[in-house]
């Protein structure tokens, strides 16, 4: 179980949608690409969306070492990282009732930076294979410099909670009988054709992308 602490203990729904399982938390940091990561410096918020791949109980981010938002994040100051994937527009008979299914994920953590070669290479190994699976062995190597000229950070996931809303959606008694449509409308993220480009127009698509 993760930690439930004040600052992640919602005041609504705080039993029905909440959880602080890994169970729970882990698949939905797992099924997303990218996450946002929020932080403050002298009182002005900043929220910076990127790419993360989490392994055991770690959320991992990367980025150019002259990033702005990584040289302030480095220093460890405390960040707040959220993360939310939309499966379903939840229509109701009554705009007030209109809602959304979604699986997100807030965590609070700080920085540790990662100086390790080896371990940064692997970094890129994990978050190349997340995006695009199966494909690290069919790329061009990846060059010391790049390695080299690439910030690493990492945060535990200790402080964390995963809120889920899933189903129909909820009328009130005297609207269900109106006459008026309601149910879900699916709003699936996947993933379609790949386009080639124009140095790629004789290069057969792998099958490690025709399948993903
Ligand atoms: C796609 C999407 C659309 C949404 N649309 C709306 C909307 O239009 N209006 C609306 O009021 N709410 C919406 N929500 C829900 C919203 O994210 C909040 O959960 C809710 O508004 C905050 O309730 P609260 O005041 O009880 O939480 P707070 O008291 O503000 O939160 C306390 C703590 O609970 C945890 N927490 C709160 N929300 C979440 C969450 N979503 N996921 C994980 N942990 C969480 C965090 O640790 C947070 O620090 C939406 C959520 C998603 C994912």
């Amino acid at each position: 179980m993760l930690e439930k602490t004040p600052r992640t203990t919602p005041s609504r729904y705080a039993n029905q949608r909440m959880s602080y399982d890994e169970a729970v938390v882990f698949p939905i940091l797992d099924d997303a690409l990218f996450c946002t990561v929020s932080y403050s410096v002298d009182n002005q918020p900043f929220s910076i969306p990127t790419a993360f791949v989490r392994k055991e109980n770690k959320l991992y981010i990367h980025g150019s070492v002259g990033s702005h938002f990584l040289r302030e994040i480095e220093k460890g100051i405390p960040v707040c990282i959220s993360v939310m994937l939309t499966d379903d527009l939840v229509v109701a008979k009554s705009a007030f009732n209109h809602s959304v299914n979604y699986r997100s994920v807030v965590i609070f953590s700080n920085a540790t930076k990662i100086d390790d070669f080896e371990a940064k290479a692997l970094f890129f190994k994990e978050l190349t294979e997340k995006i695009v699976p199966n494909s690290w062995d069919y790329l061009r190597p990846m060059k010391e410099k790049e390695v080299n000229k690439t910030m690493l950070l990492v945060f535990d996931i200790v402080e964390a909670s995963a809120k889920v809303r899933s189903g129909m959606p909820v009328d009130e008694e005297e609207d269900q009988g109106l006459p008026i449509w309601s149910g879900l409308i699916p709003i699936p993220s996947k993933r379609l054709t790949p386009i080639a480009d124009e140095l790629s127009v004789n290069i057969p698509l792998p099958e490690h992308l025709a399948t993903t």
